[in-house]
């Protein structure tokens, strides 16, 4: 699962780049960084490893979140639809813009489902957000279809999903843009970092700018700071460092899926011997980056037997309908409004007026659907001796 399970000799060169150029900074410093670029080596890098035209490193996916969803023009009276199983970032972005989320259920891919998506489109909808989670895709091709009829963009979160692909082509290039973070315990990680990409030049441009203050990154007459400025921007600039070390996990990053895959492959064998389980529905199996394998069983009260075993054996599973992370009816914050702004914003209008209220038992499908899945972790190094464990427990689980 995390790419810091592989750092190596490969990162500690990249970043000695950095380190004996001393320019930690993504720009300027023309003559000290010795053509030293490692934030655009790597948007380069990673943007034509997903066969997109352009990559906008930003400083967490978090950020890229908000920095696609500002480009894509989404803000205030807005809503935004994206799924009920997903971690809170997708939606904090969406209230950090002054957007309000829409949540809508999953299926038995774990991700958006298309048929209540539909259902949940209004003339406010201005944005899509399928999360393709745990490493594996969403239906994103008749999510785009649907959004391309009301022509709604879709912003694909794949935050999970680095190395992910349907037949070849990756998660996060389907839609207007996609958005990857490269957080602590991602597939391939920099600590903290993110990155959007997409093949609109003009979106990119307004990425680009936004990201970096509004500084005008097309007409520059000389010197940084001579500029002008389109609009208003922030500061969410990836640092020097964590560029240099996305490029060498990202030359690991194939290997990465590839090793997860097999140890996937080695779990799943042993957990398809369960009566009554079944497996999470994968649009291309192939594509799966195999970052997590999930599997459901019969009903709640046959999951809880099975997780008992399994934690017996010391091989516990996560049962994301008790995650309080990942899953709407667990979001007491989101559900409850609770805001450290004095107005209350943004669940309150400027009068103090609830704008949002949500309904805990708004998404019985996801419910039924979490309520009985189990999801265990694929690291990338998982020696024989941890398979063995875990198969075996995954064996005794198939008694009770
Ligand atoms: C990790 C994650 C994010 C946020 O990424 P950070 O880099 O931690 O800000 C967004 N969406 C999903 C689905 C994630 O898993």
């Amino acid at each position: 699962m995390p790419g810091y399970e592989i750092f190596g000799d490969e990162e500690k060169k990249e970043i000695m780049d950095v380190l004996d150029t001393g320019v930690l900074f993504r720009y300027e410093f023309g003559e000290q960084r010795k053509g030293i670029y490692k934030v655009k080596e790597f948007e380069e890098k990673f943007s034509k490893y997903c066969n997109s035209s352009y990559g906008q490193a930003v400083t967490s996916g978090t950020a890229a979140l908000k920095v696609a969803l500002t480009a894509l023009g989404v803000g205030p009276g807005d809503e935004v639809i994206t799924q009920g199983f997903t971690f809170v970032a997708t939606w904090e972005a969406i209230l950090d813009v002054g957007a309000t989320p829409v949540f809508c259920e999953i299926d038995t891919t774990l991700n958006m489902d298309p048929v209540d998506l539909e259902k949940k489109i209004t003339a406010k909808t201005k944005c899509i957000i399928p999360v393709h989670m745990l490493g594996a895709p969403a239906r994103i091709l008749e999510i785009i279809a649907l959004a391309d009829k009301k022509e709604i963009p879709v912003l694909e979160d794949a935050a999970q999903a680095a190395g992910a692909r349907i037949n070849g082509k990756h998660l996060g290039s389907f839609g207007r843009c996609g958005t990857f973070s490269f957080d602590s315990v991602k597939t391939m990680t920099t600590g903290e970092g993110g990155m959007v990409i997409t093949d609109d030049e003009e979106l990119w441009r307004t990425m680009s700018e936004y990201h970096d203050h509004g500084h005008d990154h097309k007409v520059n007459p000389g010197t940084r700071g001579g500029e002008g400025r389109r609009f208003v921007g922030f500061n969410f600039r990836m640092m020097e460092l964590q560029g240099a070390i996305g490029i060498a996990q990202l030359a690991k990053l194939d290997y990465i899926v590839k090793s997860q895959q097999a140890n996937k492959a080695t779990l799943k064998e042993a957990a398809s011997k369960i009566p009554g389980v079944a497996f999470r529905t994968l649009v291309d199996e192939q594509g799966d980056s195999a970052t997590f394998l999930a599997f459901t069983l019969q009903d709640r009260e046959h999951c809880l037997r099975v997780n008992e075993s399994l934690k017996a054996d010391g091989c516990g599973a996560i049962n994301f309908a008790e995650n309080s992370w990942h899953f709407y009816p667990k979001w007491e914050h989101l559900l409850g409004a609770k805001s450290p702004i004095h107005s209350g914003y943004p669940f309150n209008d400027g009068g103090g007026k609830k704008r949002i209220v949500y309904d805990p038992s708004a998404l019985p499908q996801s419910a039924a659907i979490l309520d009985r899945t189990l999801v265990y972790p694929v690291s990338i190094k998982m020696d024989t001796e941890r398979l063995a464990t875990l198969t075996t427990a995954l064996k005794n689980a198939t008694k009770v």
